[in-house]
């Protein structure tokens, strides 16, 4: 029987990706704590998605809501245009001590999606500047996910993404096959094949090179090898095609560094962050770049990087955003995410026999259950209730990505329900 709340919600409100004429109805959140999530009629669930990946330090953190409360204290808004302040300042000094050395100026912006179309703004401004007019499309690997919205779609992959709906509309870019190499294995020489064919054929043609460094998240939860990264990097260089890190996903230690592409020891020309910047408070998100990429960009007409949203470097966002940083400065999150990681291999490994499972993969605190036929979410998402915790599937990846702040027997307890689900799910 729905609540009032879920039958409004039904018939007014737009869910992600959902229709208007029902499906799942969402369940009710009245409170959240920690990693709990408690809904409605008072049952509790443990969240292993850290909602869409951004609670890192769980909910209701006393540091974060202070920082929040603070800064509410003092303003909640002002326009950046013109005006700057210390809370915008702080969070730029505490991000550039973090972030691969060599990214030096940093475009705040509102939230994932849009750092990406800032970043491919950018990059086409810097060839412009640079009088490499030709260079207008981008290039990025299969598999991959940008955002939804226009820019961005474009480059997200082309059959799990949205392009079909869209058909000659999207901009047309170039694509790569997956990288083959897993992160776990050796380097395949097809992937540089591949990388060594593109680049001889459209090396002038292009502006940038947009990809989720090590870890494809939400195109298919796929880990790949470093090792591509630098031969990607190498080639973009020698060809003048600026490298776009994607690290909405994957930056603040998700994958046991402070960023993914630190796994390959690079700094890329332009990199966007987004969803744990904030620890999950507020929707936030920058694109960073180089000096070389800022300066270009501002010696040539217009002189300007021509984007300015409303909310740009809300000092509410920028302070529970320092906060969060702060929380992990003392690296402490190294040792969670290699326990999460050290459990989630234990607990996850035994169901590659299963029948019904493709593969299964963990990397840092991401642990993914590739089956081979999609789930049904009508039917799966009541029993991860019913066991008491929060899993959202999609496709045919059943995964893991808990807060940092996690504990052993919460996290038992959350792959021990993973695992029961599954095993009844599947039949096993
Ligand atoms: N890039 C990547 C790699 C992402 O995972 C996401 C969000 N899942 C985005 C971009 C878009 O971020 P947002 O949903 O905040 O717009």
């Amino acid at each position: 029987m729905a609540s009032a709340i879920q039958q409004f919600d039904s018939e007014h409100i737009w869910h992600p990706y959902a229709s208007a004429h029902g499906g799942v109805t969402p369940y009710v959140v009245s409170d959240a704590e920690g990693v709990y999530l408690t809904l409605e009629d008072g049952r509790k669930l443990i969240d292993g998605m850290s909602s869409w990946w951004c609670v890192i330090h769980g909910y209701k953190h006393p540091v974060l809501n202070a920082a929040i409360q603070e800064q509410c204290e003092c303003f909640a808004h002002v326009m950046f245009g013109g005006l700057t302040h210390e809370p915008a300042v702080q969070l730029a000094r505490d991000l550039l001590d973090v972030v691969p050395q060599g990214l030096a100026r940093v475009f705040f912006c509102d939230s994932g999606s849009v750092s990406v179309e800032v970043a491919m703004k950018m990059a086409l401004q810097y060839q412009q500047a640079r009088g490499e007019t030709q260079r207008v499309q981008f290039a990025t690997v299969l598999g991959g996910y940008h955002g939804d919205t226009w820019h961005p779609m474009s480059v997200c992959d082309p059959h799990t993404g949205m392009h079909s709906l869209y058909q000659g509309r999207l901009a047309a870019q170039h694509f790569l096959p997956r990288p083959q190499s897993r992160f776990d294995g050796e380097l395949c020489a097809d992937d540089v094949k591949a990388l060594d064919g593109f680049f001889a054929a459209h090396g002038d043609e292009v502006a940038a090179f947009i990809i989720e460094p090590i870890v494809q998240g939400a195109g298919g939860m796929w880990f790949y090898h470093p090792d591509y990264l630098r031969h990607l990097a190498e080639r973009c260089r020698k060809h003048g095609i600026l490298l776009i890190a994607d690290e909405i996903a994957t930056g603040f230690g998700r994958t046991g560094e402070w960023f993914a592409i630190n796994h390959a020891v690079i700094t890329p020309d332009i990199m966007c962050i987004g969803k744990a910047l904030t620890g999950g408070y507020v929707s936030f998100a920058a694109t960073l770049c180089t000096d070389a990429v800022a300066d270009t960009i501002s010696a040539a007409e217009p002189g300007v990087m021509m984007h300015g949203p409303t909310f740009m470097g809300n000092p509410l966002a920028c302070a529970v955003a320092s906060a969060s940083l702060g929380l992990l400065r003392n690296e402490a999150w190294r040792e969670q995410v290699a326990a999460i990681a050290a459990h989630l291999q234990a607990a996850l490994s035994p169901l590659k026999d299963w029948d019904a499972v493709a593969d299964v993969r963990v990397l840092g605190a991401i642990g993914v259950v590739e089956l081979h036929e999609a789930v049904d979410m009508a039917v799966i998402t009541p029993m991860f209730v019913e066991a008491g915790v929060w899993v959202r599937p999609f496709g045919k990846l059943v995964y893991l990505m808990p807060p940092f702040v996690i504990s052993a027997a919460e996290l038992q307890q959350l792959s021990d329900a993973l695992v029961a689900v599954l095993k009844a799910y599947c039949d096993v």
